[in-house]
């Protein structure tokens, strides 16, 4: 049985598309979720880390200056003599900012509560004035602390980041005499920071214990005072200000950013480190996005290869079906729907009425009998040659059963046909076929019978055969005409 050519393309189809877009999925979504494993668990925890180390180191010089000046003992005995030379000590700081590439400098005296500074301007500190709480917050920190940072952010000049470092100082004996320190620009972590920004994307921002952000030298959007306003993060505010590390994954607008973030206990912040995934997956989505159209391509050429295939194998099955394989004539099936299609044209068109020809070999039988059947195989499909040559295009040759053919002339009338028989007839007698060196002559009998209007395939058939089966008894290699009844 032919397989239904539509069904199969459609199975195919299905198979080919299913199979390409189950795998093609797959990888999608193994590559989206190794990205996100990349990002959480890899890239953010090392850029903390590295900013982290960044900032400690960072830290190192401005510790280390303010250490030094604490224990100096020119500033000491300084403050101890009562603070009287202002220029003394003013150049003292200033030597200190320059000697180390300081922003600022300076000096708070408990005694006086004087506030020295490099630039000369002194001022009285006050309990009572914002600006100057640190200094009574830093005086009362316990005795193992000695000093405190800061890190702040100075919008005015390129967002740059300063380490304030104060540093309580003591007398020889221990007792507490004031404060001294400096200010340094945290140029490497600043410069990290924005390289992260630019090459990969990744926003960091700091915020204190209570989630208000300090420090950010990225443009974070929407509001940026607190984490407990800020869209998206907002639901983790309390559990991220609550652990030492966090990472998740949280949703601003239509983009899915991933976060980590670490408690810094040196200055007292949470470092945010975030980077949305959505650029990186949009190599994805185009890799996908290609495969796709790579399947559907192949998909588009195994269908057509596969309908181009069945349709050739549906024509030689076709072709099989109604032709006799031995000499390729038409086999008698055929002849139903080739009469009727010829007495629909002829009833249409009009014009000379067609014949047939009802062929028979003589002594068939003697020809097996004497040269083999493989001889009497070859006379037949010789046989069906010649007849072809003779005939015309639109004329079929049926092999109606063992030796005998039935010719079905278009637009051919019995007397005509009748001398196209007799062409046959005497074209057969005097070609001798060949068979392993040796000649065969072979003769055959005819009937020819002209179509009659209204007749049935089956009475023309009986009057042809009639026709041959006279020419057979007349002695045969011979044509005769059906008689009109
Ligand atoms: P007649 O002149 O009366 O037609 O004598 P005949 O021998 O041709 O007639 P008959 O019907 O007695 O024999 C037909 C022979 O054709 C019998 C059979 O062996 C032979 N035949 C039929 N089909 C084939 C075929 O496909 N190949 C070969 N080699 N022989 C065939
Ligand atoms: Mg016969
Ligand atoms: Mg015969």
């Amino acid at each position: 049985m032919i397989p239904d050519k539509k069904k199969v393309m459609l199975v195919f189809s299905i198979i080919l598309i299913a199979g390409f877009l189950l795998t093609n999925l797959m990888g999608y979504y193994t590559s989206r979720t190794s990205l996100r494993v990349e990002i959480r668990q890899n890239e953010l925890p090392l850029t903390s880390d590295t900013i982290y180390s960044e900032i400690q180191r960072d830290l190192l010089l401005p510790i280390f200056i303010t250490s030094l000046m604490a224990n100096d003992t020119f500033l000491r005995d300084w403050v101890l003599h009562d603070e009287k030379d202002t220029d003394a000590i003013t150049r003292y700081l200033k030597e200190i900012q320059k000697k180390y590439g300081t922003v600022t400098s300076f000096f708070v005296s408990d005694k006086t509560k004087t506030y020295y500074h490099s630039t000369g301007i002194l001022r009285t500190i006050n309990a009572h004035e914002a600006q100057d709480l640190w200094y009574f917050r830093l005086k009362n920190l316990g005795a193992d602390t000695k000093y405190e940072i800061n890190i702040d952010i100075d919008r005015a000049h390129n967002n740059a980041m300063t380490i304030f470092i104060n540093h309580k100082m003591f007398d020889y004996q221990g007792k507490y005499i004031g404060a001294t320190g400096v200010g340094i620009q945290a140029n490497t972590v600043q410069k990290l920071i924005e390289t992260y920004k630019q090459r990969y994307n990744r926003t960091i921002y700091f915020t204190d214990r209570q989630g208000a952000v300090t420090l950010d030298s990225s443009d974070l959007p929407g509001p940026r005072d607190s984490i407990f306003s800020m869209p998206g993060i907002q639901p983790f505010a309390s559990q991220i200000l609550t652990s030492p590390e966090t990472s998740l994954t949280y949703t601003r607008g239509n983009e899915t950013i991933h976060l980590n973030t670490r408690f810094i206990p040196e200055i007292k912040r949470y470092l945010f480190v975030e980077q949305s995934e959505n650029a990186a997956i949009q190599e994805i989505h185009r890799a996908l996005a290609i495969n796709l159209l790579a399947c559907a391509f192949i998909t588009l050429v195994v269908l057509m290869l596969i309908y181009i295939v069945l349709t050739t194998y549906q024509k030689k099955i076709e072709k099989l079906a109604v032709t006799d394989s031995l000499t390729g004539a038409c086999n008698r099936t055929l002849f139903k729907s080739i009469f009727a299609e010829t007495v629909k044209d002829w009833k249409r068109k009009g014009g000379p009425v067609f014949s047939v020809i009802f062929l028979d070999l003589d002594h068939f039988k003697e020809i097996n009998d004497t040269y083999g059947h493989s001889a009497g195989d070859e006379v037949l499909k010789a046989l069906v040659q010649t007849i072809r040559q003779t005939l015309r295009q639109s004329d079929v040759i049926f092999r109606w059963g063992g030796e005998e053919f039935v010719l079905l002339l278009k637009k051919c009338p019995p007397a005509q046909a009748s001398v196209t028989a007799e062409m046959i007839r005497e074209k057969i007698k005097l070609t001798p076929f060949r068979f392993e060196d040796r000649t065969i002559t072979v003769t055959i009998s005819l009937g020819v019978a002209g179509y009659r209007d209204m007749e049935t395939k089956e009475s023309l058939i009986v009057r042809a055969d009639k026709a041959m089966y006279r020419a057979k008894q007349q002695g045969r290699d011979r044509t005769e005409m059906a008689v009109e009844e």
